[in-house]
């Protein structure tokens, strides 16, 4: 394997994109190395490339929509095996250990992590993860449909999950954006009413 990756990064608040070359790096314990087959483009990215993360260390490595399979595999490694297909979001990871933790509420971990925003992320040919950031993508799923639902797609199910409506029933999506595209691959509902009319999106919304 070549022992250097290409990655997308950022070197400070405000700066550009560069292009740079860098030694592929290897898993510590709890974590897998991932080799990134896409990643999609969120707008919390900007937080990165403005500055606009209280603490962000530089340089960083954006992507939180990772789609990928699993390269190398870290000491404590149990539950994931080698070549199995992966996805990273904005979770990346928390410490089972605190209150909220212990009360089963991983994303208000007081430890938590997010990726590409306190370790690199996905704009990269690989990246690190820790395994409590991995969720598994079945083998049919592409990579790129897959990558945008570890955020967008996370963020509309929820949305949905706690909107109390069950199949059959008549949703509105206000705005098929970077966030609603993802309801229409998601919804199994029988009737997609959509209120947002750019034509180039509710083409999308009527496959
Ligand atoms: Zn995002
Ligand atoms: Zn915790």
């Amino acid at each position: 394997m070549n022992s250097k990756m290409k990655a997308a990064q950022i070197s400070k608040p405000g700066g550009d994109w560069e292009l740079i070359e860098r030694d592929v790096p290897d898993p510590g314990a709890g974590q897998v190395r991932v080799k990134v087959e896409a990643c999609g483009i969120c707008h919390s990215d900007s937080l990165v490339k403005e500055g606009l993360w209280p603490g962000l260390k530089y340089p960083r490595v954006p992507g939180h929509e990772v789609a990928g399979h699993i390269d190398a595999m870290g000491e404590n490694v149990t539950a994931w095996t080698k070549g199995q297909r992966v996805g990273v979001g904005w979770h990346g990871g928390h410490c089972f250990v605190c209150e909220q933790c212990r009360r089963g509420d991983f994303a208000m971990c007081i430890n938590r992590k997010v990726t590409g925003i306190d370790f690199d992320g996905g704009y990269g040919e690989y990246m690190i993860a820790p395994v409590t950031a991995l969720a598994a993508i079945p083998d049919e799923l592409p990579a790129e449909e897959a990558g945008p639902f570890m955020c967008a797609g996370v963020t509309v199910f929820n949305a949905l999950r706690n909107s109390g409506a069950r199949a059959g029933e008549l949703v509105a999506v206000h705005g098929i954006g970077g966030l609603g595209h993802r309801w229409v691959p998601i919804i199994t509902l029988t009737r997609l009413l959509q209120t947002s009319c750019q034509s180039c999106k509710s083409s999308a919304a009527r496959t």
